[in-house]
């Protein structure tokens, strides 16, 4: 044991890593009441630190969603606690987290980028709506937009059209570029390019590590272990509700320690590491369903 002194932990204090940006605790989530009443989430702790990219993998049905959602404020949490940018926003009501979606510090894309943009704005207004809201002037608001559609690199020439003109890869390229126009601290990202045909799908992961490089603080939620592994720094692997690991990327995919994370690299094609033959992930089903 050893017996530091106060000026000593106090130095020490200020070697401590920045509040994370993201503060999930024990959040339990529970859809319907009383009895039949079932949990999407239990137990589940996690945090973002500033710049931070954590992918969030897990099958159909984990509970990915649910989290995305409990930390907008979409779902409430039935015990536990998040906190946003060191805010506790667990018993936030509708009108507060509409002040704190104005303030833009959380933003979110998901899979259909139709959900995420409205279909009767052009891509310029949906580019500079978030910022119009925030009381930015016109003329700053389209500067700023033209911008953002340079970082997600698209041409000025679709500032013009309506999401039901793009192509799909497009149309989530502009739904990446809306959630950066107010610089939110956290960006979570459900299944961003799970819609997407390869040659998006390559194209909006770019996108990712660029932001990611540039010290965006990312959430991304994904099915498949081959799109996080590249772009994410930790990986936290949600099974039935449960986070059953969490670690930096290259451990967990070269390492993996829970089963159910076993199979997951074990049947991702792309990864580099040793793909697990047939019978190996027989054996690891017969483990995780025993
Ligand atoms: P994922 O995104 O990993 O596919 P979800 O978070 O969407 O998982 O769902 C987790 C679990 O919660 C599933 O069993 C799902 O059926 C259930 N669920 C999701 N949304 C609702 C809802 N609105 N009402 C009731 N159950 C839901
Ligand atoms: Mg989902």
């Amino acid at each position: 044991m050893t017996t530091a002194s106060p000026e000593a932990r106090a130095a020490g204090r200020k070697k401590e890593p920045p509040a994370p940006v993201l503060a999930v605790e024990n959040l339990e989530v529970r859809y319907g009441r009383g009895r039949r009443g079932r949990s999407a989430l239990r137990g589940v702790s996690l945090d973002v630190a500033p710049g931070e990219t954590v992918g969030v993998i897990g099958e159909t049905g984990s509970g990915k969603s649910t989290l995305a959602r409990a930390v907008l404020g979409l779902v409430r949490a039935s015990a536990g606690s998040v906190r946003v940018g060191g805010e506790d926003v667990t018993r936030y009501g509708n009108r507060q987290w509409r002040a704190l979606r104005r303030r833009g510090v959380v933003q979110y894309v998901f899979q259909d980028p139709l959900r995420s943009l409205d279909p009767d704005l052009t891509v310029e207004d949906s580019l500079i709506e978030p910022l119009i809201v925030r009381g930015a002037p016109r003329k700053e608001a389209v500067e700023r937009g033209r911008a953002f559609l340079d970082r997600v690199h698209l041409s000025a020439d679709l500032l013009g059209r309506l999401p039901g003109e793009l192509s799909g890869g497009q149309r989530q390229r502009v739904a990446v570029a809306r959630a950066l126009v107010t610089e939110p601290s956290l960006v979570i990202l459900d299944e961003p390019v799970s819609a997407l045909d390869s040659a998006n799908r390559v194209q909006v992961l770019e996108i990712l590590k660029e932001l990611r490089a540039a010290g965006t603080s990312l959430v991304f939620i994904s099915h498949d272990l081959g799109s996080i592994a590249g772009t994410a720094d930790r990986i936290a692997v949600l099974y039935r509700g449960e986070l059953v690991e969490v670690g930096a990327a290259h451990e967990v995919i070269n390492q993996p320690r829970h089963v159910y994370t076993r199979l997951l690299v074990g049947s991702a094609p792309t990864l580099h590491s040793r793909t697990a033959d047939r019978s190996e992930r027989d054996a690891l089903r017969a483990q995780l369903s025993g």
